[in-house]
């Protein structure tokens, strides 16, 4: 049985870049979801006791997939944030060396980063992974899709389903995606690419 992750920060702790009734439809009811509806889905099946990872890594595409697939997002997406006042701002360590090798600078990298969620036509999640030598990569991922599908470790992501902004934002993806900086820890992402 998979079970709903606790936030590890209070319900209004990241407004009003993500608000109180955003974070709760989003993780008490779409989040509550995917997990209710993988667990009916698993009795019985290959997939009993398997890690998240390995259900995506080997499910073929349809229902097991997509539930799997959105509980591993949002996993990842819920424990990446925390309270502005409380967030690392900035990349440290070996993370911050390999986006400025790639990219020059931190500043070029969010900017390649929320368009690549801008473009992403549809549903679905950006991603910051990388591969088995340390190399940084951006990937847009349709609907449950995730990089370990292509062998990567994920680090970062921003869900640009619309159930994520526009209870805030509307149809201003943009301006979402430009606000999350605000909130993302980048102690935890350097924690996972150091891993
Ligand atoms: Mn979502």
């Amino acid at each position: 049985m998979y079970t709903l992750i606790e936030l590890p920060y209070e319900m209004g702790a990241l407004a009003p870049v993500i608000s109180a009734e955003t974070l709760s439809f989003h993780h008490g009811k779409h989040l509550q979801a995917y997990v209710d509806n993988l667990n009916k889905l698993l009795p019985g099946s290959e997939y009993v006791g398997m890690a998240l990872e390995e259900i995506v890594q080997k499910a073929p595409a349809g229902a097991v997939f997509n539930n799997a697939g959105q509980i591993l997002n949002h996993e990842l997406y819920f424990t990446q944030f925390k309270p502005a006042s409380e967030a690392v701002q900035k990349p440290e360590g070996a993370l911050a060396a390999q986006i400025e090798k790639q990219w020059d600078s931190v500043e070029a990298f969010k900017a390649e980063f929320e368009a690549k969620g801008v473009g992403l036509f549809g549903s679905g999640w950006v991603w910051l992974a990388a591969d088995a030598n340390g190399s940084l990569v951006i990937t847009q991922e349709a609907n449950a899709a995730n990089p370990v599908q292509r062998g990567l470790k994920p680090l970062l992501t921003f869900d640009v389903w619309e159930h994520a902004y526009y209870l805030d934002y509307q149809n201003r993806r943009a301006a979402h995606l430009a606000a999350l900086w605000q909130i993302v820890d980048w102690k935890v992402i350097a924690a996972r690419y150091d891993g």
